[in-house]
């Protein structure tokens, strides 16, 4: 599969998880921005159920990226829309 598809699915696959989860939800203004809920328990899940969704065969390697995609989505979330504050300070 090309890299850029790959991407893309891990990607989705990852934000899915995490909204389905409830670990993040998205800003009412920016559906791209999410916004972490603080809940540890809902962090676990969201890995759960991140790696009951993968289809593909190769289910390892996905895996592994997966989790990377998914610990780098947690970490760039904030606790509140980048994008809302970027416009209260202009
Ligand atoms: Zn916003």
């Amino acid at each position: 599969m090309p890299a850029t598809n790959f991407a893309e699915y891990t990607d989705t696959t990852a934000r899915l998880a995490i909204l389905k989860a409830k670990a993040a939800y998205t800003c009412n203004l920016h559906p791209d921005v999410l916004i972490l809920a603080g809940d540890p328990n809902a962090e676990r899940r969201a890995f759960e159920i991140a790696g009951n969704t993968l289809t593909y065969n190769d289910r390892t390697f996905l895996a592994e990226k997966l989790i990377l995609v998914l610990k780098r989505e947690l970490e760039t979330a904030g606790t509140e829309c980048w994008l809302c504050k970027q416009n209260l300070l202009i």
